[in-house]
């Protein structure tokens, strides 16, 4: 229960007892109409104390615990779907769906097959694409732009005590220490635009290429040069960085899926990811 709960709670508790104490008046009041209006507002004021101290009765967990409204902030008009560049660019935006870290659709995400990212960001994305697609090989983005809304909602999740998605994704970790150790994010580099989540894909199978780990999982075993990966998960990481590198994409070493296109003067942005 949170302190808005607890307050609201004591409220409603207060107006029970001022109604119940209203009744004492009964007997004092002499005219039949006085009497009429005192009991309809003793009624109406313990059926809003039963009703809103039910609702701060309820656990967390059943409301949902996502805090924040859906934006309708516009978005800006350098800001484009690298998928109308290069339509072979494959996605599978996991915080469109509950298969991602929080087991929830996240706060923002309204549509699954986009990949939103400020246009110098969206073009060299393609240009990657195209050098790939001479090896038969393409990108599968997981993550693009993401709103400041669902930054919010991460942080709304790590103060939930649910763990449900804690063996699949965080084993080794609580969850408060994942924005501790760099994994999450306060302020994410993906809400400003120029920030992708990928791997590459075979064209033929159309199966990502073993990279030694999946996406979002915290632990030791995402770090670029994480122990005990073998000879062709190494090489796949390593061709990963090579070809985003080569397009202006920095890497980060926490995590081999993660990668920035520089962008200056970028703001966080929370339009709707649709
Ligand atoms: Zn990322």
């Amino acid at each position: 229960m949170d302190g808005i709960q607890v307050l609201t709670l004591i409220g409603s508790v207060i107006l029970a007892l001022v109604a119940l104490a209203a009744l004492f008046l009964l007997p004092r009041i002499s005219r039949p109409a006085g009497k009429g209006l005192l009991v309809l507002g003793v009624l109406v004021a313990l059926g809003t104390a039963w009703t809103t101290g039910s609702q701060a009765l309820t656990p967390a967990a059943q409301t949902g615990w996502a805090l924040s409204t859906p934006s309708e902030a516009p978005r800006p008009a350098d800001f484009v779907d690298a998928r109308s560049l290069d339509k072979t660019i494959q996605v599978e935006l996991r915080y469109a769906t509950t298969n991602n870290f929080t087991g929830e659709k996240v706060d923002g995400y309204e549509s699954s097959d986009v990949v939103i990212l400020q246009e110098d960001a969206a073009a060299a994305l393609a240009a990657v694409q195209e050098e790939l697609a001479a090896s038969n090989l393409g990108l599968l983005v997981y993550d693009a732009y993401r709103p400041t809304t669902a930054v919010e909602f991460f942080q709304a999740w790590s103060q939930n005590p649910d763990d449900s998605t804690k063996a699949e994704y965080y084993p080794t970790f609580e969850k408060p220490q994942l924005f501790e150790l760099g994994y999450i994010a306060d302020h994410s580099k993906h809400s400003l635009g120029g920030t992708v989540d990928l791997t590459i894909i075979d064209l033929t199978t159309g199966s990502p290429l073993d990279m030694g780990g999946p996406f979002d999982f915290f632990g030791e075993r995402s770090h670029y040069d994480a122990e005990g990966l073998s000879a062709e998960q190494t090489e796949n990481r390593a061709l990963l960085r090579e070809v985003m590198t080569a397009h202006g994409f920095e890497p980060y070493e926490m995590e081999w899926w993660h990668f920035t296109y520089p962008l200056t003067d970028a703001v966080a942005q929370s339009f709707p990811v649709r």
